[in-house]
Formats: structure tokens, C-alpha cells, sequence
């Protein structure tokens, strides 16, 4: 799986450079989007192609070829590395930039750029456009007299004339544009770690975003392992034996434990048990106090403990995407209900997630009604507090065939269904 990194955030707040440094200590492709726009930028300005002319502008952008070589930028075979950092295209590239036409080329070019790839992009809607499933989303952002001097001290090095005057107005002009834009506004990602480098120093952002990508990129590396079934060889069948023999004991000490409707567990074919999740103590209670082997479905982050992973790997837990189409994650849960064995799945998603409000999840029907298998409805109750009593309660078999029908919200129906019949089970 490709790695990709965004950087966002307004000019000035040394992205670029930043994102060089990373790009060569962390191997990763380095793409400069906002070249892109300026290079745009400069050749309509050459070709002296009017802003509002949207025909004459789809036809330039068919045939425009960018290019980044060593550190170089190249607009149809030309080197304008300089000359796309000049006033000319300063002054113009945030208009060009939100042109719909402009915006979508040079996105789909970004893209295409960064396939199969472990890349790293800075630019300004790369979190929440170009990349909305980028794995480390960043946003850099300064003051505007801090991000003022930087740019003035960059020009000097490059050799660019400029006044203060100048480098502000337009600083202050494309944040504007750049902010309140239409088409691929500046913006933070939701999910983008925000960092004020006004009283950083470049080598401090440097280290700080040095730690943090690799730090997930190594996550990333374990949790990727989650999607990896090992083989079922002997000595992992008896890791696993002895485990739950072990953990089944300390949870007979630590707690009493009352399980019913054992029986409802006996089908021929492969099933899903569905449950409310209170304490992560229950997927416990269900796998290690049960003869026959459970499978369960947990989010893909406690894959990046190690300890964790290694028991994830034992039991073969299967690991779920949140929030995310997780295709990896349906495909192994297929294939194992498939092959007659046994799911647990919390519908809730998440711990208590009742008393939270959530939308409860309709991954187990869905899953269910592709593998042609029942779901068993579990009811647990308890607090979960040391020596106190916990009930898991099995109830019977559901066949969510009785639920469907044309109207595609009959799945989320069921699947509350399911929901309420495990409640109803926690509270008997
Ligand atoms: O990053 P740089 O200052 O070179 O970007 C030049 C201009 O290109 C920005 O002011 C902005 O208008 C536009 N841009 C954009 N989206 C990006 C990158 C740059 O709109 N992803």
C-alpha cells in the first residue's frame, strides 16, 4: 500500500521546505502542487490566454506537460524554476488556481503523478481533496509578519527582488483568495495535525513532522501485518490453547461469570455473534470462555502494538478501517464465514457506544446477508468491576432474511433490530 503524506497550509509557513527535507530523510516523492498551478499560471500568461476564456484554457491544459526533475521544475521541456517563482506568476496563480478547469486537471495530474507511490505533497486542499485518505495529514500554518520575513529572506537566497511592501500585499491577498475560494479552498482537514511555526525554528518543524510520519509509517508497517492471516501451523494452534487456558483462568478469578443460551452456538454453518460492547473485557468473555474457536472483528489500530498485534495474529482477529470502506477487512470476513467459522462483531463500533448515540453499524447484516449466515444476538451484562458478576446471555439465531427487502434502508433497520434484541438479552 502506497504511503502518502499531505502537507497543507497557507504561503510562507515553510512547507516547502519542510517537505524536501522529509521527502529525502523519509525516501519519499516529493510533489510540489503549487508549482503545478504556477506552471499553469505562466503558460497562459505566455500564451497570453485571457482568464475568462475557458475554451482557449482546456485546450492549453491538454497540452501542457509539467515536469519535476532534480529539484527542477519544467514547462513543456523548459527549465522555469526561477521564473514560476517571480512576480508575474505570484500575482496571478491564485486567480488561475481556482479555475474549475485548472483545479481539476491539475488534481487529476497530482494524482496520477503520485500513484503506487509513497509520496509526500504540499499544496492547500491535498488533506481534503487531492488525498482525503492520505495517511499523515498536516497543516502548517504562521503569522503573517513571521511567514513575511521568511518569504523575503527565501528571495534574497534565490536571487528574486522584492520589498516588504510587495511580499506582504501578496501574502496577505492569495490567503484571502486562497481562503475563501470556491474550488479547492484552504482548509483543514478534520483529521490534519495542526502546527503553528511561528516561533519554530525550520530545523524544529523538521524534527517534530520527522518523528510523527515515522512514528506512522511504522504503525502503518504493523498494522498492514494485521491484513496477513499467518498460517494455522501447529505451535500457533498451541500458543493459542494455552493463552486461552491462562486468560480463561484469570477471568474465572477475577470475575463470576454466568453464561446462557450456550446452545444457541450450535449451527452447521458459519455465523456471526453480534454484541454490546462495554469494556473491551467482553470480546474476552466471549472468545476465551467458548470451546468453539470465535474470530473477532477489531478496529485496525491495536494492530500497532506489538503485544497486541501478537495476539491479533493468535486468534486471528480480523482488523476493521474505521470510517472507512474497508475492502481488505470484508474480503477476510467473507472468506472465514465462508468457511464456516464463527465472527464477533460489535455493532456499536465502539465501547458503550449506546450511551454515545451512535449510528449503530450495519457491517454484521451486511456481512450476513453476502455470506448467506445467521447472526446469534449476545446480551452482556456486568460493570466489569473486579469480582463482580457478568452475564453474557446468547439468544437465538436471526435469519436477517426476514428483514429484507426493496428499500435499501433495510439494512440499517435490521440491523437495529439485531441491536435491540442484544439489548434486550444484557437486561434478562
Ligand atoms: O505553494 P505555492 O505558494 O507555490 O502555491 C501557489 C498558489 O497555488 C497558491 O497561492 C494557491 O493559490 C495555489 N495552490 C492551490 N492548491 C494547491 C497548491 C497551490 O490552490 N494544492
Amino acid at each position: 500500500m502506497p504511503f502518502i503524506v499531505a502537507i497543507d497550509g497557507p504561503s510562507g509557513t515553510g512547507k516547502g521546505t519542510v517537505t524536501s527535507y522529509l521527502a529525502k530523510k523519509l525516501h519519499l516523492m516529493y510533489l510540489d502542487t503549487g508549482a503545478t498551478y504556477r506552471c499553469v499560471t505562466l503558460k497562459l500568461l505566455n500564451e497570453k490566454i485571457d482568464f475568462e476564456d475557458t475554451e482557449k484554457i482546456v485546450k492549453a491544459l491538454k497540452n501542457i506537460d509539467i515536469d519535476f526533475k532534480k529539484e527542477k521544475v519544467f514547462l513543456d521541456g523548459e527549465d522555469v524554476t526561477l521564473e514560476i517563482r517571480k512576480d508575474l506568476v505570484n500575482n496571478n496563480v491564485s486567480q488561475v488556481s481556482h479555475i474549475l478547469e485548472v483545479r481539476q486537471a491539475m488534481v487529476d495530474l497530482q494524482r496520477r503523478m503520485s500513484e503506487g507511490k509513497d509520496v509526500i505533497l504540499e499544496g492547500r486542499d491535498i488533506g481534503t481533496n487531492v488525498f482525503p485518505n492520505a495517511d499523515v495529514k498536516i497543516y502548517l500554518d504562521a503569522s503573517v509578519d513571521e511567514r513575511v520575513k521568511r518569504r523575503l529572506k527565501q528571495n534574497k537566497e534565490k536571487g528574486i527582488e522584492s520589498t516588504e511592501k510587495e511580499v506582504r500585499q501578496n501574502i496577505e491577498f492569495r490567503d484571502n483568495n486562497d481562503k475563501t475560494s470556491k474550488i479547492g479552498p484552504l482548509r483543514q482537514a478534520e483529521d490534519a495535525i495542526y502546527i503553528d511555526t511561528t516561533n519554530l525554528s525550520i530545523k524544529e518543524v523538521e524534527s517534530k513532522l520527522y518523528k510523527l510520519i515515522k512514528s506512522k509509517k511504522r504503525d502503518d508497517k504493523w498494522i498492514e501485518r494485521g491484513y496477513i492471516t499467518t498460517p494455522d501451523t501447529w505451535h500457533k494452534r498451541l500458543s493459542r490453547k494455552v493463552i486461552k487456558g491462562f486468560l480463561a483462568s484469570l477471568y474465572h478469578i477475577f470475575y463470576r461469570v454466568k453464561i446462557t443460551g450456550r446452545e444457541n452456538l450450535d449451527l452447521d454453518e458459519g455465523f456471526i455473534i453480534c454484541a454490546n460492547h462495554l469494556n473491551y473485557l467482553d470480546a474476552a468473555a466471549i472468545v476465551l470462555l467458548n470451546k468453539k474457536f470465535i474470530r473477532f472483528v477489531a478496529k485496525s489500530d491495536l494492530y500497532r502494538l506489538p503485544l497486541i498485534s501478537y495476539l491479533g495474529h493468535t486468534f486471528d482477529v480480523i482488523p476493521i478501517k474505521r470510517g472507512k470502506n474497508d475492502l481488505a477487512s470484508i474480503k477476510m470476513c467473507l472468506k472465514a464465514l465462508k468457511n464456516k467459522e464463527i465472527l464477533g462483531i460489535f455493532p456499536e463500533g465502539t465501547r458503550k457506544g449506546l450511551d454515545k448515540n451512535v449510528k449503530i453499524k450495519n457491517g454484521a447484516v451486511f456481512l450476513a446477508e453476502k455470506a448467506g449466515v445467521k447472526i446469534v444476538p449476545a446480551g452482556i451484562g456486568g460493570t466489569f468491576k473486579l469480582f463482580t458478576k457478568i452475564k453474557v446471555n446468547y439468544g437465538e439465531a436471526i435469519d436477517i432474511k426476514a428483514y429484507q427487502s426493496d428499500d435499501p434502508a433495510w439494512i440499517d433497520k435490521a440491523s437495529e433490530e439485531v441491536m435491540n434484541k442484544i439489548v434486550e438479552l444484557s437486561k434478562e
